[in-house]
């Protein structure tokens, strides 16, 4: 059944940065609602240990969704199960989140908080040794492998970069690359080449992950120009291949860098009016639990300084808009 909901703020996704949005927005008794798709976490759930997340030494992934999801509850902000299919406006700057099944929220601003995805490999053995040997992120991941040997799949900055920093822990990390040529950045590839535990495998592209009950054991690999097959023995794989910004469901332009990534200002004000984004959705140059929830403070706090700003504006009916946000703003504080 089609219906709609009115709120002073909607909250999309419900990783650590939803979570965290949806904390300070009841702190602040917002009418706020928050849109999770699934289990609240993110990818938290697919981390099996945190233990750079200050004053917790050491938590599971799941475990710290479950804590703050149970902390943003406290705060009494209305969670919805939705899978949000898409983001526009009404026309009079209001923002209308459709989500599957008929189901639209309507609110004078949003905190986009949707993250984004890794891109996956597609190879055997990918889902099922995920979080047992199988990681998207060398620094959540990294110290669970001192003085082990794995393998980084990718040749953009990521890999090389990554692949580069996690030799602080591993003996041995091999860099395997489809092609015979980085695509990084050559300061990146330099700082690669030079290091001693590091190794490139050129040409070459994983065809199977294997493993047991301990984990990943080993890798199958092609050799792409001779068709030659081989067998890497590895306890870990770090897959660098690209990581996707959630941010499909947007129904209209708003400025992004050249991975899709959203642009903010101080404010985390995206180039829409009353649009904030949080989290990996946002244009940053890390992306960890920590940066995520601080992006969500300030989001928050600052979406409500807008909704402050709307009703001042919609109760002065002061005239006197002074930029293209203040005019947004006044058009969504006019009555439907
Ligand atoms: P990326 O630049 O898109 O590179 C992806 C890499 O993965 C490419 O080398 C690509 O190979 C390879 N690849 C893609 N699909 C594959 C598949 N199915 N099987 C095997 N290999 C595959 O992604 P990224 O490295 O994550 O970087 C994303 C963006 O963030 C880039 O704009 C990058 O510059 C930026 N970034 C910057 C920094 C930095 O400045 N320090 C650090 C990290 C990321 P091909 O080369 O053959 O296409």
């Amino acid at each position: 059944m089609d219906t709609i909901e009115d709120h002073e703020l909607i909250i999309v996704g419900a990783g650590p940065a939803g979570l965290c949005a949806a904390l300070y927005a009841g702190r602040s008794e917002l009418d706020a609602v928050l849109l999770e798709r699934g289990a609240p976490g993110g990818q938290l759930l697919l981390t099996e240990l945190v233990d750079d997340y200050p004053g917790l030494e050491e938590v599971g992934g799941m475990e710290l969704a479950r804590l703050m999801a149970e902390h943003a509850e406290k705060f009494g902000v209305e969670a919805s199960y939705a899978d949000v299919e898409s983001l526009e406006r009404d026309g009079r700057g209001r923002f209308l989140v459709k989500a599957a099944g008929g189901a639209t929220y309507r609110a004078p601003a949003v905190v986009l908080t949707a993250g984004g995805t890794p891109r996956r490999l597609g190879t055997p053995g990918e889902e099922a040794f995920r979080g047992k040997g199988v990681s998207y992120c060398a620094i959540c991941d990294g110290a669970f492998f001192k003085g082990e040997t794995i393998a980084v799949v990718g040749g953009g900055d990521s890999a090389v970069e990554e692949g580069e920093f996690l030799t602080r822990y591993a003996e041995k990390v091999h860099v395997i690359h489809r092609r015979d040529a980085f695509r990084a950045q050559a300061v990146l590839q330099e700082r690669l080449l030079r290091n001693p535990k590091a190794e490139v495998i050129w040409n070459t592209v994983v065809e199977e992950i294997r493993g047991d009950d301990s984990g990943v054991t080993s890798l199958a690999l092609r050799d792409v120009e001779t068709g030659e097959t081989s067998e890497l023995p590895v306890t870990g794989v770090f897959i660098f291949i690209g990581f996707e910004p959630n941010t499909g469901l947007l129904a209209e332009h708003v400025e992004h860098d050249a991975g899709g990534y959203l642009l903010t200002d101080r404010d985390m004000r995206t180039s829409i009016p009353g649009l904030f984004a949080a989290g990996d959705v946002r244009s940053q140059l890390v992306r960890q639990i920590t940066t995520a929830v601080g992006d969500a403070t300030t989001a928050v706090f600052a979406a409500e300084k807008y909704l402050v700003d709307l009703a001042e504006k919609s109760g002065s009916g002061d005239g006197g808009a002074s930029d293209g946000r203040d005019a947004e703003a006044e058009e969504a504080a006019a009555p439907a």
